[in-house]
């Protein structure tokens, strides 16, 4: 048989070959080296045999950054981990232990619960085991005797995962454990060059909390301690940055159980809210959208007719009244598609751009609750464009065009990802066809990079995902734009055509920033509290030395604010340093220090994270004019 490399070029192998045994056709370094192959663009374990045709890339110890080596490292550590415990903790049960973004983890069933303290233990033991040396063996086996196996080892949780497995049963071994396990694996633990294991947490047997509580052991492994460093550097970062901590150290909001998931915005928070308010404004005024105000309570029957009713009430708050229901909305679209069909359009009305940023709620289980990321208030830079067919694609296209603007604003990175038919799809395939055929060629047209998660589309429309990277190399999920064929018809949306038919619209709903609340929370983070100029929510502080400077001062901070800039007098008892001190660790862009020596011809500036220079007031004004000037 022949298999064929990356480069093109064929090998050819004996039948039954593995992938170890291509890795020893090409030289033994490549074999010893080997971690994984890719199969036709998919992982598979190194030990399992190859088919005529294959196309096949082997990976190795010097991949050490590819997501899939790293997957096979992590997920054969678990394996480690789960050896250690049984090991240190006769009487534990183990359930499962899968490889995830950035590690790993263990769920375990202790018989006597441990601490973060004894992680140490169990650290040092998985050390041992490498520096021991462990190789691991790949058998299959009849389900019967898997469980078998796995009874007579009193371990329940894996005799369940036996009988509910679907397809053959692989177990793999290392040194004196075995497990049910689907790989791929290392072949041995030399490559595992470093080893952290990170926290403790409870999890539930299947995610179902009326099953067990277990045991979660977390960890991490690279193939280099280097590696491993600047992962711990990089989470240290995170944690520096995290905007609940920022949040309330630079004043900007808080978070209340009397109001669970609904913050408190301060007036510096406020600031910032209201600057991204004004950006969405000028840049919707300017794209042609035209803003609207519908209700925030709406009866049951809108509801019913949008389909929410069905699908979405667990996540609605309710407001009994007789024997039916108002709800509070958790979203906009009915609304904007109610006032839509207040009347008959005229095609000549379309694209119709209907924009507003209402607070929303939506009733998320108070665990799910996560600072501004995960909130039940909730504030979308909402729209809802209602369009003909032919109108789709350049209306997608405004959309991108719109993202990609904002996300170089803020200096995001950008990842676009398409999604397309779900199996529980309505319409024709012909309209599916059609549908996302418009949004390739809008993305195409501006010229966007995408990825495609087939089948990941609502049922009533494809939709295109926008993901955002920040300071950090973090990706977070933020805005869509979703096309949908099926809801205007249920609100009775209808407009008459050029040839006088009367026709269902088209609508795009998008939001691109995602929420407020949430993309405060990332630009926190993004920023680390450094705000840019324009979104600062002080812009400069004044800090005079003396008493006898502060009528200069005031007078100063009157013709700044004149200007139209955000200006504070720090003139607390404090002392020169600390004052200024305190101007740094609140991250104010401009610090102007005013004594003896100042004048509004001569004044001392100091800029956050960067140089001192003298300059006159009007050159001062001058370049807080630049800085706005720009976005
Ligand atoms: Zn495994
Ligand atoms: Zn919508």
């Amino acid at each position: 048989m022949k298999v064929v490399l990356p480069d093109r070029s064929e090998l050819e192998l004996p039948d039954e070959a593995t992938g170890l045994d291509a890795a020893r056709a090409i030289g033994p370094k490549l074999a010893e080296q080997a971690v994984l192959m890719r199969a036709n663009g998919s992982t598979r374990d190194l030990r399992l045999p190859l088919e005529d045709g294959d196309e096949i890339q082997i990976l190795t110890t010097r991949d050490a950054r590819d997501p899939d080596a790293l997957y096979v490292l992590r997920h054969s550590t678990a394996h480690l981990l789960a050896e250690a415990v049984r090991r240190l903790h006769p009487g534990v049960k183990i359930a499962i232990g899968p490889p995830i973004e950035n590690g790993f983890y263990y769920d375990f069933d202790f018989p006597v619960p441990i601490g973060e303290g004894e992680l140490e233990a169990i650290e040092a033991e998985i050390r041992r085991e490498i520096a021991e040396g462990r190789e691991w063996t790949r058998e299959e086996s009849s389900r019967e005797e898997a469980r078998e196996r796995f009874l007579a080892a009193s371990e329940p949780y894996k005799v369940e995962l036996v009988d509910t497995a679907e397809g053959a049963i692989s177990l793999y071994t290392q040194g004196d454990f075995t497990d049910l396990c689907r790989g791929p694996h290392l072949q041995n633990a030399g490559p595992i060059k470093a080893v952290k294991l990170t926290g403790l947490a409870g999890a539930y047997w299947r995610g179902d909390e009326k099953n067990t509580q277990l045991t979660r052991i977390y960890g991490t492994a690279f193939y280099s301690q280097a590696d491993l460093e600047e992962h711990l550097e990089r989470l240290e970062q995170a944690r520096a940055r995290d905007h609940r901590r920022l949040g309330v150290e630079l004043d900007l909001f808080h978070l209340d159980d009397i109001s669970p998931g609904s913050p408190f915005w301060h007036p510096k928070g406020t600031v910032i809210w209201n600057e991204l308010e004004d950006l969405r404004r000028r840049e919707n005024a300017r794209r042609g959208y035209v803003e609207v105000k519908t209700p925030l309570i709406y009866e049951q029957r809108l509801w019913e007719r949008s389909g929410h009713w069905e699908k979405f009430r667990e996540h609605m708050f309710l407001i009994p009244e007789g024997d039916r229901f108002y709800s509070i909305k958790p979203m906009n679209c009915p609304g904007h598609m109610w006032l839509f069909a207040s009347r008959l359009r005229s095609y000549r009305e379309l694209p119709l751009r209907y924009a507003e940023a209402a607070p929303l709620h939506r009733n998320e289980l108070a665990g799910a609750l996560h600072g501004l990321t995960r909130v039940r208030h909730v504030t979308q830079d909402d729209a809802h464009i209602f369009c003909s067919r032919d109108q789709i694609e350049d209306e997608i296209f405004g959309c991108l065009d719109y993202a990609t603007y904002l996300y170089e604003l803020f200096r995001l990175g950008s990842r676009f990802e398409l999604s397309t038919r779900p199996e529980n799809k309505l319409g024709s395939d012909e309209e599916w066809d059609f549908t996302e055929g418009a949004l390739r060629s809008a993305l195409d047209r501006r010229g966007l990079a995408y990825a495609v998660n087939d089948g990941d589309g609502a049922f009533y429309g494809p939709k295109i995902d926008l993901h955002m990277t920040d300071a950090l190399g973090r990706s977070w999920q933020m805005g869509t734009i979703q096309l949908d064929s099926q809801t205007p018809g249920r609100l009775g949306c209808s407009y008459v055509s050029a040839d006088n038919h009367e026709e269902t619209p088209y609508v795009i709903h998008r939001a691109l920033f995602g929420s407020f609340e949430r993309f405060i929370g990332i630009l926190v983070e993004h920023y680390g509290g450094a705000f840019p100029f324009w979104l600062a929510p002080v812009q400069v502080r004044l800090i005079p030395v003396g008493e006898g400077h502060r009528h200069a001062v005031h007078d100063l901070r009157d013709r700044i604010s004149e200007a139209g800039f955000r200006v504070a007098v720090d003139e607390r008892d404090e002392t020169l340093s600390k004052r200024i001190r305190d101007a740094e660790l609140e991250k104010v862009p401009f610090v102007v220090v005013y004594g003896d020596r100042e004048s509004d011809e001569s004044l001392a500036v100091r800029e956050h994270g960067g140089s001192q220079s003298t300059r006159s007031l009007d050159e001062l004004v001058a370049e807080f004019q630049a800085r706005i000037a720009t976005i």
